[in-house]
């Protein structure tokens, strides 16, 4: 029998090896000028005039977006339930509530008809997130964030790269783009993230909320003219700094980050292909002149298909293939439904793409052998 082929799998080089080694060798393994050289690149790489800051997770950039441009206490955040808990207990971090809204059950993103409806007064914030790598649909959010005055933060951690209306994500006029890096996104550093954003002050309460509060961070505190010893605290701050081991992954992963994509997309052609006589929902598309970073590829199983998604997940691992489901909804895990009493019918869009999908393999580090092992796999469950 073949080896187990893992659900998913980070793609390092040697540059990426070699820049790490580096690192180690010059004593420096917190931030600095390799931090520092990241961030340049990726606000490089994103354009339109952007500042990029280093944290150590997406989970940590999304708390500190929100903490920049104001959430507190009693504040409501607009996002959807079928996304990470991480995008919405960052709200809970600061004493504001998520409010949920249903997804748009042909792209798996937030429902912009539904956001306007889910407005009250103590609104004060909507969390995007680009499913899978698809782009939401940010012309309307963006006009009922204007009409009533609500910032956006993006949770971007599906997308890297991404466009929409042919421009990337993270240049949109909004207060806070957050990509992840954890391993197994589109670009990994092992853990890791980053707050893209144009607006000078929030910008600089990122900056000095991600280091303890302190109003230098330590890359300037040993290089700067001023005693090394003297900083100072203006407010209590987190620990959300990236270290300069992990920016060394960084720097060659973003170098990569195109071919990346093209090689997903290309991935993603070759499974619709292939399933596309089966009784099978295949993924949503962005349109044509559009990036979809495809950070996922999420299938899902039409009526006709007796077994479960439970069962066809079980059988895959009997050939020899991981598979995951992104995501449970939120409105199912016990805290959120506890606390805020959602019913799984709150949702029925979450619900039933939930209920049908499975996410197969799909990384660089597949080999065309491995894609055609896991289209086997899938014909055989299906019994085509
Ligand atoms: C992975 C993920 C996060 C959190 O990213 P970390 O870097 O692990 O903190 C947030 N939102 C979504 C949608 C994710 O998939």
């Amino acid at each position: 029998m073949n080896e187990f082929l893992p659900f998913a799998l980070p793609d390092i080089g040697e540059d990426e090896i070699n820049e790490v080694v580096d690192s180690l060798r010059s004593g420096w393994l917190t931030t600095g000028p390799k931090t520092r050289r990241f961030e340049q690149d990726f606000a490089a790489f994103i354009g339109g005039g952007v500042e990029a800051l280093a944290v150590n997770s997406a989970t940590a950039g999304l708390h500190l977006a929100l903490e920049a441009v104001g959430i507190g206490t009693g504040d409501e955040v607009i996002t959807t339930p079928h996304t990470f808990t991480a995008t919405a207990e960052v709200v809970r971090y600061l004493g504001a509530h998520p409010v949920f809204v249903d997804i748009d059950q042909n792209t798996f993103n937030i429902d912009p008809l539904k956001i306007e409806k889910a407005i009250t007064p103590r609104t004060k914030a909507i969390i995007p997130v680009h499913f899978a790598g698809l782009a939401c649909d940010m012309d309307p959010i963006m006009a009922i964030a204007k009409k009533h005055g609500l910032k956006i933060v993006e949770d971007a951690a599906h997308a890297l790269p991404t466009t929409y209306n042919r421009k990337l994500i993270g240049t949109f006029d909004t207060d806070a783009t957050v990509y992840s890096f954890y391993v197994t996104k589109t670009i990994a550093t092992g853990e890791g993230g980053m707050v893209v954003l144009k607006n000078k002050e929030i910008a600089e309460r990122c900056r000095v909320m991600r280091l303890h509060g302190i109003n230098r961070d330590v890359f300037n505190r040993y290089s700067s003219t001023k005693p090394s010893w003297h900083y100072e605290v203006v407010a209590p701050g987190f620990k959300y700094n990236m270290t300069d081991v992990a920016a060394s992954l960084g720097i060659h992963q973003l170098k990569k980050a195109g071919a990346f994509q093209k090689r997903r997309s290309d991935m993603a052609a070759c499974y619709d292909k292939a399933f596309a006589d089966l009784p099978v929902i295949l993924p949503p598309k962005s349109p044509k002149e559009d990036l979809h970073a495809w950070h996922l590829y999420v299938l899902r199983l039409g009526d006709e298909v007796a077994i479960s998604r439970d069962r066809f997940i079980e059988l895959m691992a009997e050939k020899g293939i991981g598979c995951s489901v992104h995501f449970i909804p939120l409105h199912l895990q016990p805290y959120w439904r506890d606390t805020y009493n959602l019913k799984p019918q709150d949702f029925p869009n979450a619900l039933a793409v939930y209920e049908r999908a499975v996410s197969l393999p799909l990384y660089t580090k597949m080999t065309e052998k491995d894609q055609e092992r896991v289209v086997e796999a899938v014909r055989w469950v299906l019994n085509f």
